[in-house]
């Protein structure tokens, strides 16, 4: 009973921590002299030139150092970053919105950086050694799935080939969406992390208009919304580097609904509206691509049939 309890005081606590904005640590009153403009000042910064007080002669630490803090590792917490946005995404994005911007590692910059990491790791840089997906096996779907009627294949069963005697055209439209799903598939095993800001980039519109007035932001702005799907693709990225990490090429794709957690931290939504609006979002987006992929696919078969031989 007693454990039940502190298990309960330990959830609220973890609760109210998330909530909490990021503390920035008091400043000291030491007074410094600036060693690029001789300026004297209190503070961590130079007033004048923007020069760090803790500039001094280099060593291999301090090189170092400036290293890290060049790439944001240091100052901007990259890895303070990495921890918030796992434990608490959405109020991380809302700190940032409201103005906490030196307390996190910027956006883009995680972005292309985590994005370098997920290709290594996509790529070979995992525990198989070996390029997540086998080239010469997918290329083997690909060719049976791209092949026209009057091809023969062994691995096609008898209805699949009656069907394709029966009706070439659809067949072959059939074989094309397929090509077309089947790409993208391993697009988005060997790209996760440009495949999730593509598709939060495609979804972004419908996004807005469902989030636009939300209790936490009831006036958000659509460059608010980009930036907060940018830290929401860096999670997801964050995700799919540990899964691809391990093999586990099946978990990244469903770990796409744990964007879930930061649209319900940053809007204030209940969990249920939230995802009400999310998949609402999701399929209005899908049937749109669906219906693009339909029409193009029609326009190419009226095209071939009025010029092909
Ligand atoms: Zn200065």
């Amino acid at each position: 009973m007693k454990k039940k309890l502190k298990l309960k005081e330990k959830i609220q606590k973890f609760r109210a921590w998330r909530e909490r904005p990021c503390k920035v640590a008091p400043m000291s009153t030491e007074e410094h002299e600036c060693l690029n403009c001789h300026d004297h000042y209190v503070g961590k910064y130079c007033p004048r030139c923007g020069q760090a007080a803790t500039t001094q002669r280099f060593s291999m630490k301090v090189a170092a150092e400036n290293f890290v803090n060049e790439y944001g590792m240091g100052e901007r917490g990259m890895f303070r970053t990495i921890r918030d946005i796992i434990l608490r995404p959405g109020f991380l994005i809302l700190d940032y919105l409201r103005g906490m911007r030196m307390s996190y590692f910027a956006p883009f910059k995680m972005y292309f950086l985590l994005a370098a990491i997920s290709l290594l790791v996509t790529h070979g840089l995992n525990i198989t050694g070996q390029p997540l997906q086998d080239d010469s096996e997918a290329d083997k779907v690909e060719v049976s799935a791209g092949k026209d009627a009057e091809g023969t294949d062994k691995t096609e069963t008898d209805a699949a080939k009656s069907f394709k005697e029966e009706y070439p055209r659809q067949a072959k439209i059939h074989s094309i969406v397929y090509g077309v799903v089947n790409k993208m598939e391993r697009f988005a095993q060997k790209y996760p992390s440009i495949n999730i800001l593509l598709i939060l980039m495609l979804i972004s519109g419908n996004l807005y208009f469902f989030f636009r007035h939300s209790p936490n932001i009831p006036d958000l702005r659509y460059p608010e919304l980009f930036i907060s799907l940018v830290y929401i693709a860096n999670m997801y990225t964050i995700y799919s580097i540990v899964f691809s990490f391990f093999g586990l090429t099946k978990l990244t794709s469903y770990a796409i609904f744990l964007t879930i957690i930061p649209l319900k931290q940053m809007s204030g939504y209940s969990w249920w509206r939230t995802i009400l609006k999310t998949v609402t979002a999701f399929t209005i987006m899908f049937v749109l691509f669906v219906l693009f992929i339909v029409i193009a696919v029609s326009c190419i078969a009226m095209f071939v049939r009025a010029f092909g031989s």
